[in-house]
């Protein structure tokens, strides 16, 4: 069996936004005061990205795996997963 890159498994998710309802909210205050912006590194999604001192995020194609919420020590964000029939799908085969 081959084995997939981190880019080739991305491919196979599917995002269903809500729109206007992100189920991940930053506070770019606490963001903007954060040292070492873990979540960066940690989102398997790359969905986060550091510009200046504030923090970008943008969460179609989150995984839901719940990273950046565990690794956020300054409490920064608000983290739920999304409504019903929204969110990630896993496919497979
Ligand atoms: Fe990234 Fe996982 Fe957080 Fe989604 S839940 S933004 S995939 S770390």
């Amino acid at each position: 069996m081959k084995k997939l890159s981190i880019e080739e498994r991305l491919g196979t998710t599917k995002f269903i936004v809500d729109e206007g309802v992100p189920h991940i909210v930053l506070d770019k205050s606490i963001c903007a005061t954060c040292k070492g912006k873990p979540c960066v590194k940690a989102c398997p999604a790359g969905l986060y990205q550091v510009q200046g001192d504030s923090v970008s995020f943008d969460f179609a194609g989150c995984l839901e795996c719940g990273t950046c919420r565990v690794v956020c020590l300054p409490k920064g964000l608000k983290w739920e997963y999304p409504r019903g029939t929204f969110g990630v799908e896993f496919r497979y085969g």
